[in-house]
């Protein structure tokens, strides 16, 4: 319920066509005071298709652009006047940065870059008491980090040492941003999330590439072993999370974010299988599990990313409260109601490179 005697709350997402900042956006419109602006460029990875059911919502306005093009940045902050930026806009998969690294060094670096030199500029004209409520959150990843071996956890102390090109580029941003808090004193927060799943993340990544590839009969291919291990984090909670660090995280800190929900990436795949085996009793490709290929090995492939929530349970209290098991069955149920959606984003994608095994990328497994 939308309490007019307050001023909503102006929040500029980037990235809002995206899988995170689109469930992001759903989750404000459902249950606070905003009003947000949507910056996307529509690469690929984001797709009109996803904020359609909003298209309409007087509270979120779309505008397409390159959160690197200084002058469209520059005009949206200066007519909308946020009183947030909570910046999801990316180049987000691993191997296509192995593929083509270039794109990642401008969104993720320049693009970053760009923000946090219009957001100061527009910051440092507020008054003081907008000045200090202002709020400048960078939503990164934990594969800044690096692997991990078969024990411990990323806490916030953790030393950057990134492997991949798109985890150096979103290490390099994370360190702008940084900068743009102790040289300047712009208000800002950065967090680390581990892999996340649930609805609308683009048909490329693990997850959702395992079950319309298992749906179509094509095989599952895995990288390796499949023994690497991920710490699965359900959308929803993710973006519970980012809600608490910017209403209530400490201003210049950095907040870890995980599912609590270590799971090999060929665990991942067999649940899958098992999950589509009893939703389609009808399937030709039952028992889903045959439709598994192991293919040779992501160069660089990070072993094990876990993460140690401790830091943002005692200061915001807040923890995942999805289960694994559950979610992805929810996950896998919407993926096969919104088989529309899916042919939908495929369709208009560039699908131009191939993954590092001469695969085309929506083939190749990846998490
Ligand atoms: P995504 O690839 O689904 O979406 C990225 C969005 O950014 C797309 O809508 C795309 O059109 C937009 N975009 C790309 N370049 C742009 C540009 N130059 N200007 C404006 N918009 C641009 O990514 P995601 O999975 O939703 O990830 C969102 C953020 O969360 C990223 O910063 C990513 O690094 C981070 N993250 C993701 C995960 C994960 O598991 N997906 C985990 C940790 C952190």
């Amino acid at each position: 319920m939308v309490d007019k005697s307050r001023e909503l709350k102006r929040i500029l997402v980037t990235g809002g066509a995206g899988f995170i900042g689109g469930n992001f956006i759903y989750y404000l419109l459902g249950s606070e005071q905003v009003q947000i602006a949507n910056l996307d460029l529509l690469t690929y990875a984001g797709h009109m298709e996803t904020i359609a059911p909003i298209a309409n919502d007087l509270r979120h306005r779309f505008y397409q652009g390159d959160i690197a093009n200084a002058e469209t940045v520059h005009t949206l902050i200066q007519q909308f006047r946020p009183h947030a930026i909570v910046n999801f806009a990316a180049e987000s998969h691993v191997d296509r940065s192995i593929a083509g690294p270039a794109g990642f060094i401008h969104t993720n670096i320049n693009g970053t870059y760009t923000l946090l030199d219009r957001a100061l500029a527009y910051w440092r004209e507020l008054p003081p008491d907008a000045r200090s409520e202002f709020r400048f959150l960078h939503v990164s990843t934990d594969e800044v980090y690096g692997s991990l071996g078969d024990t411990g956890s990323f806490t916030e102390n953790s030393p950057y040492q990134p492997h991949s090109p798109y985890a150096a580029s979103k290490a390099a941003s994370d360190h702008l941003v940084q900068a743009w808090r102790h040289t300047y004193g712009l208000p800002t927060l950065i967090t680390h999330s581990s892999n996340n799943y649930g609805p609308f993340q683009y048909p490329e990544k693990l997850i959702p590439l395992t079950i319309l590839n298992a749906v179509a009969g094509e095989p599952l291919s895995i990288y390796g072993t499949g023994r690497n291990v991920r710490d699965w984090l359900y959308v929803a909670d993710h973006c519970r999370a980012l809600w608490a660090v910017l209403e209530r995280g400490r201003v210049g800190e950095t907040y870890n974010i995980g599912g609590n929900s270590q799971r090999t990436n060929l665990q991942v795949v067999d649940m899958i299988c098992q999950i589509l085996d009893d939703e389609i009793p009808t399937s030709p490709h039952r028992p889903h599990l045959r439709l598994k290929k192991f293919v040779e090995d992501r160069p660089g492939h990070d072993w094990r990313y876990a993460i140690d929530t401790t830091k943002i349970k005692r200061e915001l209290g807040w923890m995942p409260i999805e289960n694994f098991e559950r979610a992805l069955l929810q996950t896998t149920c919407w993926y096969l109601d919104n088989l529309r959606w899916c042919t939908a984003v495929t369709a208009s994608a560039h699908h131009g490179n191939a993954g590092p095994d001469g695969t085309p990328l929506l083939r190749s497994v990846t998490s």
